[in-house]
Order: C-alpha cells, then structure tokens, then sequence
C-alpha cells in the first residue's frame, strides 16, 4: 500500500534550516508534501521555492513585503499571509500534519503553541521557543498529545538515544559542543578576537548568530536549558562535553553506566530527515560517515573562564521564568553588536550578564516573554551606546 504524503508547513524556508528542509523533501520524494511556506523577507527565494514545490499558502514578515511578493510569479490562487497573525495562519491551517519551526527570532513562540493546540507534529529547530517559553511549550504539548521532534543535532542525537529507554533510566544527558574557532585560543587573542575570527566555525556552517554563539559557547548554554525543557530533566543531570569533531552528536548515560552516543557527520540534513520522518528511516542517499576516517575522536572539559556561557546559562535557569528569555534577547543584541564592531568578543558576555543582574524575573507567559526580550534587547544596547559618547568604538565598560 503507497505511503500517504506528510503534509507539512515550514516556518523560516529561505534561512539555513528551511533551505536543507527543501532538500531534504526533495531526497524523500513523494513522500513529504509542502503545504506551506512561510519567509522574513527573501521574497524572490520565497517565490522560487513556491513555484518548484507548487506552494500556494506563503507568509511573509509584514504586508509591506506581502504586497510585493504578490507582485512576484507565484503559483495561480497562491494566499499570501503576513506578520504574527499570518505565521499563525500557516501552521495551524486544516491540510497540514507537521510545522517545521525554523525561523528566527521570538515571533515562532506563538505560531508553534497555535499549532500545538491544532495538533500538530512540531519538528523542531527554532531555540527561542524551548529556551524563552519552555515549560509552556512543553505543558501545552502534555495536554494536546503532541509530539515535538527535536531538529538540532544534540538534541535529535538524544532523542534518537532516548528511543525505547524504559522511564526512571536515564542517568545524564551528555550534549557535545565543537568548541568552535577559539577553542585553542589565548584569553589574550580572545580579547581581540574579530567578527571574522568568530566566524569561521571549524565543522559547521550556520548563520551568523548561531555561529558567533558557538564561538562563545552560549549556543551549548542555550541547548542545556533546551535539553531541561524537552526531556523533563533537572539541570544537575545536563553536561556539556567538548568534542572537536562533530562527530558525537550527544549521549545518554543510563543509571547502570551504560553510555548512548549517536553519531553522525556534521550534516543537518539528517537530523532534518528524522524529525519529518519520525519515527520511520529511510535510505536517501545522505553521505556515510566512515569513522576510520575521523579517527581519533577526542573530549574533554569546557573551560568556563574563557568560556563563561555555560555558567550563565546555567543561572538564567535557576533563575526560571522570563530569564531564559532575556538572556537569550541580550545576547541576540550583544551579538550583533559585536558583529558591528561596536563590542568586544568577551563584552557579549559582560553584556548578556549584566542585562540579567538586572531583571527581576516574572511567569514567563507569552506576553511577559515578549515584553522581557524587548527590554533585554534595548537594555543591552543602552549598556554599550551608553548616555556618554563611544570615540573609539568599543566603549563601555563592556567593551
Ligand atoms: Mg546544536
């Protein structure tokens, strides 16, 4: 009997994520229909895409771009949604079974709860929607029945670990971290460090947020409290664990010692697969990953001085409520700024913990989370723009 087609959604298709969904899809043939397709602003990747895969429900950011995507040659009685309320629309439409939540930013928050309580499979990459609004995304997926596949590689990595564990088994979760550029680097080369450096990611290639996050770790801070969120675990039993290779993309260690490692080469496509696929596995021609040719593999500790992310996170969790999510807002802005060279690398710390010492956290319901990501943003900025004017630069204290 043929296979029925997944009918699914994408938040975010022109971003990194979104991009090798498509390729993905493309590798499963007919197996995953797209039903819709949701966009920032890249319009003409939205429309290119609209037209290969026959799309005909297209969100964009705002009406302003939604106009001028109407303008572009999409598919005949194409409906072009918009803004939060569009986002909403498309992930919660009637034809789709699964939502890929890959967009950037706070705004995926509330599409992904809407398609939750519409019943919908979540597969997962978004960070802002289990590090800002964890325990109510995870609450409203308890009472719904939802399942939420996770696409980021640790997580996907413990997920699959995860499969058939009996409960009250699981000891620890291990989630690896690359390390990223300065691994090996000096405080000193670290104080100095330039957009470019931080940058140049050893393994993986991502998004300029997400790979300067790698570069100060906060991406494995982040992934620590999403792993508390997503698997129900207690922050005491979530560690970190430096693997240069990407090759261990995280572990599981049983309460009898047993360790769990899934391992893969650093390809986000197959993390992808699994999570459209769940729980199936198919063949689609992905690269093998030899371990011969990786040997040898190799960990080791964090180094928290360099490396402060880690513990900071850590706090923000202990914290609870809406620190997660200013943690996450200030370092989005602490990024960019240093993007801009308006910020030192080890100012994005300084930044991100001094906006924190700041905030008194609330219940982190979806309107506290949004309020408190854009105090965050604009706290962090006036801490480096300061009431005093920056001659050179980097001014600040945290510069
Ligand atoms: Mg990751």
């Amino acid at each position: 009997m043929p296979q029925q087609a997944r009918r699914i959604a994408i938040l975010g298709s022109t971003g990194s994520i979104g991009t090798q969904t498509l390729d993905v899809v493309q590798r499963l043939g007919g197996r995953i229909e797209i039903v819709a397709l949701a966009a920032h602003r890249n319009i003409a990747l939205l429309a290119e895409q609209a037209r290969r895969w026959d799309v005909r429900h297209l969100c964009v950011a705002d009406e302003e771009t939604a106009a001028r995507l109407s303008g572009e040659a999409v598919p005949p009685g194409s409906v072009v949604y918009s803004g939060r309320d569009g986002l909403t629309s498309v992930a919660t439409l009637p034809d789709v079974d699964t939502v890929v939540v890959a967009v950037a930013g706070a705004v995926g928050i509330e599409a992904t709860h809407a398609a939750i309580a519409s019943g919908k499979t979540i597969a997962l990459a978004s960070k802002e929607v289990l590090v800002a609004a964890g325990e109510h995304t995870m609450q409203l997926a308890r009472e719904h029945g939802t399942s939420i596949v996770p696409i980021d590689s640790e997580h996907s990595a413990i997920f699959q670990c995860l499969q058939g564990a009996p409960p009250g088994s699981v000891a620890e979760l291990i989630l690896t971290a690359s390390g990223g550029p300065f691994l090996r680097a000096t405080v000193e080369q670290m104080r100095e460090a330039t957009p470019d450096e931080a940058l140049r990611h050893p393994t993986w290639n991502m998004g300029g947020l997400v790979t300067v996050n790698s570069a100060t770790l906060m991406n494995k801070g982040l992934e620590i409290i999403e792993a508390c969120r997503l698997f129900n675990m207690p922050p005491d039993r979530v560690h970190t664990l430096i693997h240069p290779q990407s090759i261990v993309h995280s572990l599981i260690r049983f309460v009898d010692g047993s360790v769990l490692a899934q391992m893969g080469l650093p390809d986000m496509r197959l993390p992808i697969q699994y999570a459209l696929l769940y729980p199936e596995r198919l063949d689609t021609g992905l690269p093998r990953l030899e371990l011969a040719d990786w040997s040898p593999l190799t960990f080791e500790q964090p180094d928290d001085e360099r490396f402060p992310a880690i513990s900071i996170a850590r706090e923000a969790l202990a914290a609870g409520g809406t620190m997660p999510a200013v943690m996450n807002g200030a370092n989005e802005e602490a990024v960019a700024m240093f993007l801009e060279r308006r910020l030192r690398f080890f100012g994005i710390m300084e930044v991100v913990h001094a906006v924190m010492n700041a905030h008194v956290p609330g219940p982190a319901r979806y309107a506290e989370i949004l309020t408190a990501d854009r105090w965050a943003r604009s706290m962090a900025r006036s801490l480096v723009d300061g009431p005093q004017d920056c001659d050179n630069g980097t001014a600040g204290s945290a510069a």
